[in-house]
């Protein structure tokens, strides 16, 4: 988990979710709350990074679709060698 620009956009928008609970709730329940918010939202953004590096990161055969896998497609690799 590598820190961004963006991670201090969502750090914002959880603090103000935090002061818009004060009202609500015992601050440190809104704390707890921001707390929670952050890291589900870092994890939730790491699982995507990743699926989507998975994804498209070897690419897929230009012949059939099939996802690349260790720079060759499984589908039609020993045709193409
Ligand atoms: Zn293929």
């Amino acid at each position: 988990m590598d820190f961004e620009k963006r991670d201090l956009i969502l750090i914002a928008g959880i603090l103000l979710v935090m002061i818009g609970l004060f009202p609500f709730i015992a601050p440190i329940y809104a704390a707890l709350i921001g707390i929670l918010l952050y890291f589900g939202v870092k994890i939730y953004i790491g699982r995507k990074k990743k699926m989507i590096r998975e994804d498209v990161g070897q690419g897929i055969c230009m012949e059939c679709g099939f996802k690349i896998i260790d720079n060759k497609c499984p589908n039609c690799d020993s045709e193409k060698v």
